[in-house]
């Protein structure tokens, strides 16, 4: 295994529409920057799979100015093994580098959140981001029955992209009634008049698929994989033969970086100021790991960032639509909260944790996260508690996991390097 050691002024974790914002604001002040991120390619998770994919000019735009900067060192691949005030250790390939860094911008973005019920863990059962993902890899889903169920927006970007990928959408089950839909969609309509007819564009590409509200996912079933899903559809229940359930229970905050490097944290996101920067000395945070709130909001946060990070002014112009992207993650919240309901999806015989198998009623016995994962294993299998522990938030109360580092599974080679407390020796 070689090791590297990097030196930067600037360093930005994630390379999606935040990181990508940043990036090329902090440029314009001649900067030398590293922007790290743990996939393959740029674009973070609306703008998946790097630019062969890319329909948004701005991201064209953005990735083609860093691209031609000689100021610029993107590390794709890269995993984040440790960190700490000014340093970081990750790996790549079979390097283990370690960044020095004066400055650093957090752009490590969101999760979705999947709720437990029955059946959840069978084959061809997902994240409707994941299904997302499958399509933007190059999965077909050429004649496939498709269910897109839960809450949010989410739903009908998943259903117009499993369409586009060739799928039969059977039905858009949303959680929330017509009523607050309506509600929501006024709002848009009042403050954010271009996602309104974003929104209704959406609609409009979907005409040909049943939407219905009040309509909430119980269970999953099959032999061997998914073959039918059951609904209640106000006071009915419905049964629906499919080959892919795709659910959104919204997004959740990416914060194990955040928090190991001591950010204060409000309601689950990253506090940040006006300028983006976070309650720590030299990092500031922008995205989704600082609220949900779209590819908007990331995007002129990310712009803020880099030119705070940079010393550089920030336009009146650029508050002005940082206002009003706040504006409409709040709206999200609100409109989109999860109901209280919803737990009750969650059956005794459920499993929470699927990388350990673990069940609801093995759960419940316990007080909090930290005695549950230590009798029962939760949390402990290869997603370290980033499903199961948002879910038992969820589904318990319970606080979130606390990380410790490394923060993500690592080589033993590099674990070697970081218990050596030298990086320097090779091998
Ligand atoms: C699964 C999913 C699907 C989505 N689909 C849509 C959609 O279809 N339409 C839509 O409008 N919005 C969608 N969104 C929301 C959309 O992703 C955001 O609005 C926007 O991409 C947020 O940009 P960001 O830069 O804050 O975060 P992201 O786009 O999430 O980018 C964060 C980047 O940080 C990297 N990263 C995170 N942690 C680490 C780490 N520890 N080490 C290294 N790198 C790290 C990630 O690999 C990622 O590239 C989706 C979100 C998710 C989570």
């Amino acid at each position: 295994m070689t090791q590297q050691e990097i030196f930067v002024q600037l360093l930005i974790i994630g390379a999606g529409p935040a990181g990508l914002a940043a990036a090329s604001a902090a440029l314009q002040a001649g900067v030398r920057i590293v922007i790290l991120d743990e996939n393959p390619a740029p674009g973070g998770q609306i703008w998946r799979g790097g630019e062969m994919n890319w329909k948004d000019a701005r991201a064209h735009a953005m990735w083609q100015q860093i691209l031609s900067s000689q100021l610029v060192q993107y590390l794709p691949a890269t995993r984040i093994v440790a960190l700490q005030a000014q340093t970081l250790v990750a790996e790549q390939d079979d390097q283990v580098l370690t960044i020095h860094w004066e400055k650093l911008i957090l752009c490590s973005g969101a999760r979705e959140i999947l709720l437990p019920f029955p059946g959840w863990t069978i084959p061809g059962v997902m994240g409707a981001g994941g299904l997302q993902a499958l399509v933007k890899a190059g999965a077909s889903l050429q004649g496939k029955r498709v269910v897109i169920a839960g809450s949010g927006p989410l739903l009908l970007a998943a259903a117009q992209t499993a369409q586009q990928a060739g799928a039969r959408v059977l039905l858009i089950a949303e959680d929330q009634p017509w009523s607050a839909l309506c509600r929501f969609f006024w709002q848009l309509v009042r403050q954010q008049r271009a996602k309104a007819w974003q929104a209704l564009g959406l609609f409009w590409s979907l005409r040909y698929v049943r939407y219905r509200a009040c309509s909430t996912v119980l269970a999953a079933s099959g032999q061997q994989r998914l073959q039918q899903v059951r609904l209640r559809q106000g006071q009915q229940e419905i049964e629906l033969g499919c080959d892919v359930l795709a659910c959104a229970y919204g997004l959740t905050p990416n914060l194990e970086l955040a928090h190991t490097l001591k950010c204060a944290l409000t309601e689950g996101k990253v506090q940040v100021d006006a300028q983006q920067m976070t309650s720590v000395r030299n990092i500031w945070a922008a995205g989704e790991v600082t609220g949900i709130g779209g590819v908007e909001q990331a995007l002129i946060q990310g712009h803020i960032a880099g030119l705070a990070a940079t010393a550089q002014a920030i336009p009146e112009a650029a508050r002005r639509v940082q206002r009003q992207a706040l504006a409409f993650a709040r709206l999200l919240q609100t409109s989109f909260s999860l109901r209280a309901g919803l737990r009750a999806l969650c059956k005794p015989d459920t499993l929470v944790c699927r990388c350990e198998d673990v069940s609801a009623a093995r759960l419940q016995q316990h007080a909090d996260w930290r005695t549950a994962k230590l009798v029962t294993r939760a949390g402990m299998g290869p997603c370290q508690g980033r499903i199961c522990g948002t879910a038992c938030q969820f589904l318990y109360g319970w606080e979130a996991p606390q990380l410790r580092q490394p923060v993500f599974p690592a080589k033993t080679s590099t674990l070697a390097a970081l218990a050596a407390g030298s990086l320097k020796e090779t091998e």
